[in-house]
């Protein structure tokens, strides 16, 4: 039974064995092996059949009031790391890019912590797979994981953020992460001979000139205090330099800060493709909302006064921070349970994402020591 952990041990262990969205298996052997040396005397175990690769994991508190909820994700990405570290990715094309291998280490010094020291209330750590994709948090939840006992009453959940110094806590008021909605837009006109384009009906054209009236959605149709994000990141369309294009397909993300945002660009980009159908006479369909998320939007209740701990707390540097157009899952566990999602800071020379992302250790027992202390100072009040 150890009181202490190695967290860089451990955080070095996850870094290495990355794995994408709903196949994190070594993963999960991995923390439910480091969960098993803990003391197990408050501690349950738990798994969701349909999720198996999710792990939940309560604390009996010793007079509860209420359940608190903790989430770290444990997924990776498709990425072949570039970092040239020691304890590098030994998964082929699969690296821990975005630091969820941070947020696991961080989530098993807090549950180490209170295995070792029984918290008043009771608290839920939530290890969520497939946060990168697949909505892990949603699958979770329409599992029925959060019902009865192991429902949650508030929940908190953090991400690393390579713009902030090492260690240090950001949270803002209202949205963190902005939602994002996921387009597809297929174009269907009529193949032909290059030398023929009067036969033929070019999709290649109709697209592109699409792509050109979705740059003016958000410069011309958006409030740019309030912004939004359309981006189309693949492009599809021919087969061979001298035979005109049938078909053209565009998949694309949408970002915004409120779910209003979100549907007022996505009804832009449909009146847009309405408008492509009828000037090139052709087919133009518009797929919205696979794979979307909910913004993270923080409920003023529970986020005031966490950030006014954080400001205090002597052992924590605390920034107030701007809302990120990346987009998370967790804002999907935030419409269903209030809560707070906020950063830790991970000094990194390159972005979240990157193949060369190298977060500053030194942020994980700071954040551990922040969000232990938070919790305590939180079961303590009414
Ligand atoms: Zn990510
Ligand atoms: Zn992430």
């Amino acid at each position: 039974m150890s009181e202490t952990l190695d967290l860089i041990h451990i955080r070095r262990h996850l870094h290495q064995i990355p794995e994408l969205a709903l196949h994190e298996t070594q993963t999960a052997a991995y923390l439910r092996q480091v969960i098993e040396t803990m003391p197990q005397q408050w501690l349950t175990i738990h798994h969701i059949p349909s999720l198996p690769t999710a792990l939940m994991v309560k604390v009996q508190g010793s007079k509860p009031q209420r359940c608190i909820g903790y989430r770290t994700d444990i997924d990776a990405l498709p990425v072949t790391e570039a970092t040239g570290l020691p304890y590098a990715s030994t998964n082929p094309g699969r690296m821990h890019a975005c630091g969820h291998d941070i947020h696991m280490t961080v989530a098993l010094g807090v549950l180490n912590y209170f295995a070792n020291h029984q918290p008043k209330d009771d608290l839920l750590f939530f290890f969520q797979p497939a946060e990168e994709n697949d909505n892990g948090g949603k699958l979770a939840v329409e599992a029925g994981a959060f019902t009865g006992e192991w429902r949650p009453d508030e929940f908190y959940g953090l991400h690393v953020n390579p713009e902030l110094p090492a260690g240090v806590i950001g949270c803002r008021n209202g949205t963190l992460f902005a939602g994002t909605t996921e387009i597809n837009v297929d174009f269907v006109g009529k193949g032909g001979h290059a030398a023929y384009p009067h036969l033929a009906n070019d999709m290649v054209v109709a697209c592109a000139s699409f792509i050109m009236q979705a740059q003016t959605v958000v410069s011309r149709s958006v409030d740019p205090i309030e912004g939004g994000v359309v981006t189309f990141g693949k492009l599809n369309a021919g087969s061979i330099r001298n035979v005109i294009a049938g078909r053209a397909r565009l998949e694309g993300t949408i970002r915004g800060l409120t779910q209003t945002m979100i549907e007022h660009i996505d009804q832009r980009l449909q009146a847009i493709a309405n408008g492509i159908a009828t000037s090139f006479e052709c087919e133009v369909n518009v797929e919205l909302n696979q794979g979307g998320y909910l913004p993270v939007e923080n409920d003023p209740q529970l986020t005031i006064p966490f950030i006014q701990f954080m400001k205090n707390a002597p052992d924590v540097d605390f920034v107030e921070t701007a809302p990120a157009m990346t987009g998370e899952d967790f804002g999907y566990m935030l419409h269903q349970f209030p809560g707070t999602m906020f950063w830790l800071g991970v000094d990194g020379h390159a972005p979240l994402h990157s193949a060369k992302m190298t977060p500053d250790e030194s942020a994980i027992s700071k954040g551990v020591t922040a969000i232990t202390e938070f919790l305590e100072d939180r079961m303590s009040r009414e």
